[in-house]
């Protein structure tokens, strides 16, 4: 140690305050003082330990505090720097015991301007203080600076929708927002105690698939600069959008932001369009598109197991007349109804679609042709139970059409065309049934095109004829009318019966051309028989789509002015369809019709939908209740209550009442007996040409009585 110099040093010296060189031999202590501090930044100043009195400061220390230069020495150190600690210091140091200061302050300074300084006093080697002030202004405006902007983070970090968390490149949480605790269903317990392990340890625990959470996240830590984006499925069945970013300062990684989006919203959105798509809307049931699926699926696993299906397609008969007589609400309660019947006739692993309006689909797993036959069975049986939807009772029925993988087909599109087609020869059976393909049937098309074409030609060559069947008052037995009914003998498909013809026909709107063709003939027919002394009134049978002609009541006027007959003698039979297709513009027509005095009749009355106090809206005169309620007379005892029930209420009604194919004796009696006014069928007899039907009638005498009736060979 180099004492030679036997200069004063210092007694003790803080670590960290400037250390003051010691004076320049030869200068008075003070002017060496005053030098040194006019070489500091700072404001400075020394005081006199004893007198408290400043000695000498630099230009910076009058500036700062505001006061001219010169007039410093000589000024009380407490009157520079008033605050209690600065007073309680310097009264220490008078007492001799204080050594140091060094704090915070603010000052007021002469100019009253409001100083923030960082205030050091330090001891002297001879009993003088230095003072330095360091301004603190700037730093303290960058420091709010600084802390305005990190509360606008937070602010701008709390606003966002998404989690956030901040790591550092340690991947110790530094920051996070309120939404990413929400997020995670964090407790904020854990947050609060910032117990990072146990964060991260809720987050892994959190996932579905914790393993490959962990590894991914060891991943995208290890690789500082990857930016990632990724799913996570949580086990509360939420879905994350994690999208992570490198975080860095002046071009070096920093940490990681990981922000958190929840997708859960989202993706059920999308899942229910995507059921939407795949669906049915009513009934929630697969719709076509997804039955193809599940259908091309179903054929690729019989394929290798080298098994079986088949697919029933069936088709509500006349929903549509449920539809436009009953609403759409009632028809999709039906529908809903429907659905509901058809799953429970499904077993494990079978599926059922609504593939249009009233058409379902069943997919049946592992079935051969017997199997396929119980399950058609069981959809039969199954939607023909009585519905009651509210308070209207009623009986649906459908029609269903198999087609079985592989014998009808090895895809998709093939099995559904040939369910289809077999379904539709169902309801031109009859309907209430089920058909299997038939491979010949697939020419089904080329049939009826065939058909048609030899209809328009025979219409031409004028190869249509009519019969006549007699219609029989059930009391008295007279033959009080005759329905017009076609026949037609091609030369080269030989008799084709009006059963196979007229839907054919109906199709291709042929019907127009026929239906005017039997409108002409039979009302020519009745005119020449009221010449010939037979007044006869004649049933004609009319289309709908014939009946909905523009011209058509010009049509019927027109006929019957030509041929000259009063419009009583003739009856046109209407379907229960025409009514209810369009109830206002029907009631229009018929008006108009029974303003010619034309009658008008339902056909086929009880397979329809409407009831008999609908029907009294319209100027109807006879009913004609179906052929299908007669054949269970007497016996069956529901059909027995339909036919009582009609012939009651049109009686009620005002309305007559014709039954239709009477083939037996105990038909006709119940018939009488139940009050029925008059009939037609096999029993009197068939449909006869205009020559036999005049011998027939005229041959016994008008007016007869029942006993008069006799048996004619069909
Ligand atoms: P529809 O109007 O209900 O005619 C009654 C059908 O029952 C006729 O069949 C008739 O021959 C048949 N029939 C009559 N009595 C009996 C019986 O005792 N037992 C049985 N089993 N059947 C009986 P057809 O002539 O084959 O006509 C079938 C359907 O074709 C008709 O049913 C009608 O809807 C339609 N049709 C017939 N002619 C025409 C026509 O000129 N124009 C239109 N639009 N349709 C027609
Ligand atoms: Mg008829
Ligand atoms: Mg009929």
């Amino acid at each position: 140690m180099n004492t030679a110099s036997g200069a004063p040093h210092p007694a003790s010296q803080p670590p960290a305050s400037p250390s003051p060189p010691a004076p320049a031999p030869g200068l008075p202590p003070l002017a060496a003082w005053a030098l040194m501090l006019d070489a500091l930044a700072d404001a400075a100043w020394i005081v006199d330990g004893r007198s408290l009195q400043v000695g000498a400061a630099n230009a910076a220390a009058a500036a700062l505090l505001g006061v001219a230069g010169p007039e410093l020495a000589g000024m009380a150190a407490t009157s520079l720097i008033a605050t209690p600690e600065d007073l309680a210091f310097w009264d220490e140091v008078r007492q001799g015991s204080a050594r140091q200061l060094d704090s915070e302050t603010v000052l007021v300074n002469a100019s009253a301007r409001l100083v923030r300084v960082h205030r050091r006093v330090r001891p002297l080697a001879d009993g003088h203080f230095l003072v330095t002030l360091q301004d603190r202004t700037e730093q303290q405006r960058q420091q709010d600076e600084r802390e305005h902007l990190l509360a606008g983070l937070q602010a701008t970090l709390e606003s966002t929708g998404d989690g956030i968390l901040v790591t550092d490149l340690a991947g110790r949480i530094t920051a996070f927002n309120r939404r990413f605790a929400q997020v995670w269903g964090l407790p904020e317990a854990l947050l609060t105690q910032r117990n990072d392990d146990a964060v991260f340890d809720w987050m892994r625990r959190s996932v579905v698939d914790p393993e490959a959470y962990q590894r991914r996240l060891a991943t995208i830590q290890e690789a500082t600069l990857l930016q990632a984006s990724e799913r996570l499925v949580l086990l509360s069945g939420q879905v994350l959008e994690r999208v992570t970013q490198p975080q860095s300062c002046r071009g070096r990684p920093t940490g990681r932001v990981w922000a958190f989006r929840d997708h859960t919203a989202l993706e059920t959105a999308s899942k229910r369009i995507e059921a939407l798509t795949t669906t049915d809307g009513l009934t929630g049931l697969f719709n076509r598109r997804q039955l193809g699926e599940a259908l091309t699926d179903s054929i690729r696993q019989a394929e290798r197991n080298h098994g079986t299906l088949a697919l029933l397609i069936l088709d509500l008969d006349r929903f549509k007349q449920i539809n436009d007589s009953l609403g759409h609400d009632i028809g999709d309660r039906v529908l809903l109804d429907t659905a509901d019947r058809l799953k429970s006739c499904l077993r494990q692993g079978d599926q059922v679609a609504r593939v249009g309006g009233d058409q379902f689909a069943l997919l049946v797993q592992r079935v051969d042709s017997r199997g396929a036959e119980s399950a058609a069975r069981r959809v039969l049986e199954a939607i023909s139970r009585p519905c009651a939807v509210d308070g209207l009772q009623f009986t649906m029925t459908c029609s269903v059409g198999v087609a079985l993988y592989p014998v009808d087909g090895d895809n998709a599109d093939l099995l559904v065309r040939h369910a289809e087609t077999a379904m539709q020869r169902a309801k031109q059976g009859g309907r209430a049934g089920f058909r299997f393909h038939q491979p010949h049937h697939d020419d089904d098309l080329r049939q009826r095109m065939r058909l048609d074409h030899a209809m328009r030609q025979s219409l031409a060559s004028n190869r249509f004829r009519l019969k006549y069947q007699p219609q029989i008052d059930l009391r008295s037995g007279a033959v009080i009318g005759a329905e017009a009914l076609i026949r037609w003998r091609d030369p080269e498909l030989g008799e084709v019966s009006p059963g196979e013809f007229i839907p054919v026909a109906e199709d291709s709107g042929f019907i127009v051309a026929i239906g005017d063709w039997v409108l002409t003939q039979a009302v020519r027919q009745a005119a020449r028989w009221r010449h010939e002394g037979l007044v006869m009134p004649v049933s004609v049978n009319v289309s709908a789509l014939q009946f909905q002609q523009a011209d058509f009541i010009d049509r019927v006027a027109a006929v019957l002015r030509e041929a000259e007959l009063p419009g009583s003698l003739l009856e046109l039979e209407l379907t229960e369809t025409i009514l209810v297709q369009d109830a206002d513009e029907a009631l229009q027509r018929l008006s108009q019709l029974s303003q010619l005095g034309v009658r008008l009749a339902i056909d086929d009355f009880g397979t329809g939908y409407s009831s008999l106090a609908y029907l009294k809206r319209f100027p109807i005169e006879r009913l004609k209740i179906d052929r299908s309620f007669i054949q269970g007379v007497p016996q069956d005892d529901s059909d027995a209550g339909i036919v009582r029930a009609i012939i009651q209420m049109s009686t009620a009604l005002g309305m007559k009442v014709i039954a239709e194919g009477v083939e037996t004796e105990p038909q006709r009696a119940f018939l009488l007996e139940a009050g029925c006014d008059q009939f037609q069928g096999f029993l009197y007899a068939p449909a006869l040409d205009a020559l036999s039907f005049d011998e027939r009638v005229r041959g016994r005498p008008r007016g007869g009585k029942s006993s008069h009736l006799s048996l004619v060979g069909r």
